[in-house]
């Protein structure tokens, strides 16, 4: 058999280290691709497929060029691909046989810094998940922004909370070393990782002892105790992986991480991936955007930071009054004091992306004129501090008493030109007068041709020779050319240098010392100007956690005077929070409906709910009338409350919630292999399975994808459930109008209904949500709406009234003295449903034996 070509073989050898990833594998000025690589990247690239010999036949090959590899890079993440660079580690001209090369970098969606290749607005987190028969530990970290979190979920409904928490991190990748044990569901259901790429099978398993010495080892520090970690092995090993998987990707120090901070999902208002999609909280359901959801009602943030911070802040509502309190004194405050916001948002609107900024100085490779974002965002603080120390509001103080910076900000205004180029190798960046031995570089290479064209004109002068030329080449560097005509001329003092057909070459000593001054002076000046770019750069780097500390409290002002002006322009007010279990909203309205609505008034609603007698709201009433819109309008108030923001209202009081379910609308899950009614009753489960007392449910039709009766009768036992069993606040739209019946039999539901006013054929929908109940749902008025054929709502008019009469006797099919979850027993019930007289003695004697056994 033939042997690979050596190169072949090194390329191979690289290849076989690194599977699941495309090796960009560096020759000259092309990166190329071989093999199966190169077929799969012709393909996503659009570029040509080729061949090379590689000793054994030959082998696919395509290739780009080195400068213009970044564009295709951030193709191949964008598409969930990994990429390794493979450089040549040593000069070709040097190198003895084949030139080393090594991997420098791998690339992943999950390990991403450079700014085009990154959505500002959202973060990009690579997470971790380790499960074992305990629980699961996660982690995430965005290593362009520096945050670095780890979380142990403990208990039953562990998974359900990971999925949330996938949901809401929208992680770009994840590590699951033991994916092939994952259950199936999970594997099968890609949604559930969302655009995540999932990697598992060749990522190390730790044991504990050694993921703790990572950990200790990258911190430095000789316990993990300060990090409250004690009680979280799998959180320790998520964490220890992450770290590994960086170093492995990396390369380079990863000192600038510096911060690990635990969490809880369950210290803030939980709410399940479907209520999340479900409650359009950063993106709209249908389309997946970003307008018409809650964030892009609340979002007038004037920096990136200020952006993610919100969005964070929007999907992790609290739980704790004393925290949203905090918020929302900080929000009033801003809110009310006009002047104090204007100007506070003016001088944000002076910050850049300071967290990516110090991540990309953490990493080295920030540019000059990051270095002069960074000089211009920390250009206002003082004047931030200033205006923020004699607030009221805790969290404003917190902001007047941040780290300004200054130090770092003067050393970046010294040093950096204002002109600064994007390159850090082509010299430019440093200020006159910075550094001497600089200025006086920069002055000879600025001097150099004045002084070239002056010395040209005093040698003709002083020799004669009138077509006398200074030049410059690479290889003999400065030289007088005279043509071989005035060489009688030429004086003593000029040695010859080089002959050429025409003219011969010359030096003087005077061109000579000029030449040993000037020559390379440009190259000295640009490499100098590196050196002390780095030396400033690496002098920041040792104060990343600093900066990053006072990028979080600009992002956290950014996010209350967003919330404060978009509470101000659109007339919001302040929730009162307690801890009892009362919701009392009063002139209620739906934020996006009211914003797209434009001119349109929108018709605000009042909910009062306790726990007791006004639970379990059951809201009838016609299509179109509004309950939709009624219902996520509470659920989007109360969550507004818990994350700190003021609501469109005219006044509220919010009994803190610990949890939000909803369950809206039919979604087919056909890619899992679920049907509409499936989805309904898996979601239906989980909420019975998951709601608390101080839970709040939103349920929009149960029991519509199967027959009516069946439905019905689905419909009516969760109700029961939920309002006798559960007793978590609920509002439960339907058009099973017999469920209506519910508010006299059980205790804590009662009627909602959405008004109409008919007059002839002509139905209004009022939009306004008052007591009591609907007997109409006015279907087909509806439909004759959405403009079917109107041959076709005549004949559904016919079918209507004799339904309508056939059903007449079993008008309420609903039981008249529901069971209500008293627990009856399986012999109880046997017996309430016996017929006696027809019981032969034997089998009665036979039923006695089989329930004795029961028993
Ligand atoms: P269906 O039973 O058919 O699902 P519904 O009762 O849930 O209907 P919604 O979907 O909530 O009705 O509302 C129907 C339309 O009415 C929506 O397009 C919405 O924009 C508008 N709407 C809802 N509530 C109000 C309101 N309070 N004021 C003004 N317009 C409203």
């Amino acid at each position: 058999m033939t042997r690979l070509t050596p190169m072949m073989e090194q390329y191979k050898e690289i290849k076989d280290s690194l599977p699941d990833t495309i090796l960009f594998f560096r020759l000259g000025d092309f990166y190329e691709m071989f093999f199966e690589d190169a077929q799969l990247a012709s393909r996503e690239l659009e570029i040509v497929l080729t061949a090379r010999e590689g000793g054994a036949g030959k082998i696919p090959m395509c290739g780009i060029p080195y400068h213009s590899a970044s564009n295709y890079i951030a193709r191949l993440i964008s598409r969930g691909y990994r990429v390794a660079i493979c450089e040549q580690v040593e000069d070709p001209k040097e190198a003895k046989g084949l030139v080393r090369r090594e991997v420098t970098r791998i690339i992943t969606p999950g390990t991403v810094v450079e700014d085009f290749m990154l959505d500002e607005q959202r973060n990009n987190y690579l997470a971790s998940i380790i499960t074992d028969t305990s629980g699961i530990g996660l982690a995430y970290i965005d290593i362009s922004t520096g945050e670095f979190k780890v979380s142990q979920i403990n208990g039953p409904h562990a998974l359900a909370l990971l999925e949330s928490e996938l949901q809401r991190l929208a992680p770009a990748e994840c590590l699951v070393p033991d994916w092939s044990e994952w259950p199936e569901l999970w594997k099968d259901d890609r949604r559930r990782w969302g655009r995540a790429l999932v990697s598992g099978q060749e990522l190390p398993h730790y044991g504990i002892e050694e993921a703790r010495r990572i950990l200790m080892g990258h911190f430095k520090v000789a316990s993990l105790e300060g990090y409250g970690l004690k009680d979280s092995p799998l959180g320790i090993l998520a964490a220890a992986l992450i770290l590994h998987f960086l170093e492995e990707t990396q390369k380079g120090s990863l000192d600038y991480i510096q911060a690990l901070s635990v969490y809880n999902p369950q210290h803030y208002l939980e709410m399940d991936s479907a209520t999340r999609r479900n409650l359009e909280l950063t993106t709209t359901i249908r389309e997946g955007r970003r307008e018409g959801s809650l964030l892009w009602i609340l979002d007038a943030c004037s920096t990136a930071m200020g952006k993610r911070l919100l969005r964070s802040w929007v999907e992790q509502p609290l739980k704790d009054l004393v925290l949203i309190n905090l918020r929302l004194d900080a929000v009033q405050e801003l809110k009310e004091e006009l002047a104090l916001r204007q100007r506070l948002v003016q001088h944000l609107g002076q910050v850049y992306d300071l967290e990516r900024l110090a991540s990309r100085i953490g990493n080295s490779v920030a540019s000059p004129r990051d270095l002069l974002a960074f000089r211009n965002s920390t250009s206002v603080l003082p004047a931030i501090q200033n205006m923020l120390a004699a607030c009221r509001a805790g969290l404003l103080l917190d902001g007047g008493q941040m780290n300004d910076l200054q130090d770092l900000f003067e050393l970046v205004n010294e040093s950096i030109d204002d002109q600064a180029p994007l390159s850090s190798r082509e010299g430019g960046i440093i200020k006159t007068g910075f550094n001497p031995e600089i200025d006086e570089l920069r002055d000879l290479s600025r001097q150099g041709s004045d002084w070239l064209i002056n010395f040209e004109i005093c040698e003709k002068q002083r020799t004669g020779i009138k077509h006398l030329k200074v030049g410059y080449n690479k290889i003999f560097g400065y030289f007088i050319e005279v043509s071989k005509s005035n060489l009688v001329m030429v004086p003593p003092d000029y040695h010859r240098k080089q002959t050429l057909v025409n003219t011969e070459r010359f030096i003087s000593q005077e061109l000579k010392e000029y030449e040993d001054k000037i020559l390379g002076a440009r190259e000295r000046l640009f490499a100098l100007e590196y050196r002390e770019f780095t030396r400033i750069r690496d002098h920041l780097g040792q104060h990343i956690q600093r900066i990053l500390t006072t990028a979080h409290l600009l992002a956290q002002l950014d996010v209350l005077a967003s919330l404060a002006q978009v509470a101000y322009l659109n007339d919001y007010v302040r929730p009162v929070l307690e801890t009892g279990g009362e919701i009392e909203i009063h002139g209620g309205r739906h934020p996006v409906v009211e914003k797209s609505l434009g001119d349109l008034r929108f018709v605000p609603n009042d909910l009062r709910m306790d726990l007791t007698h006004h639970r379990f709201a059951m809201i009838t009433g016609p299509n179109m009338g509004g309950k939709s819109t009624f219902m996520r309008q509470n659920a989007l108030l109360v969550l507004m409350a818990q994350m700190g923001s003021y609501i469109p209202a005219d006044r509220a009081r919010i009994g803190l919630v610990d949890r939000v379910f909803t369950r809206v609308g039919a979604a087919d899950d056909l890619a899992a292999g679920q049907s509409t009614y499936m989805v309904e009753m898996l979601e239906t489960a989980n909420i019975l399975n998951n709601a608390s007392p101080k839970s709040l449910i939103i349920l929009d039709e149960i029991g519509r994808g199967t027959s009516t009766f069946d439905g019905l009768s689905v419909a009516q036992a969760v109700s029961e459930y939920i309002a006798g069993r559960i007793g978590a606040r609920t509002l439960f739209a339907t058009h099973y109008h017999e469920l209506t019946e519910l508010e006299s039999r059980v205790e804590g539901v009662f009627n909602l209904s959405v008004s109409v006013k008919e007059t002839g054929d002509d139905v209004v929908f009022l939009k306004k949500v008052l007591p009591g109940r609907a007997d109409k749902s006015y279907g087909l008025h509806v439909a004759a709406l959405a403009g079917m054929p109107s041959l076709i709502i005549k004949r559904a008019g016919e079918v209507l009234a004799q339904l309508e009469k056939k059903a007449a006797p079993h008008k309420a099919p609903v039981l008249e003295q529901p069971p209500l979850f008293n627990q009856e027993s399986p012999v109880e019930n046997a017996l309430r449903t016996m017929d006696l007289d027809a019981l032969s003695p034997r089998d009665a004697l036979d039923i006695l034996y089989k329930w004795k056994e029961m028993v």
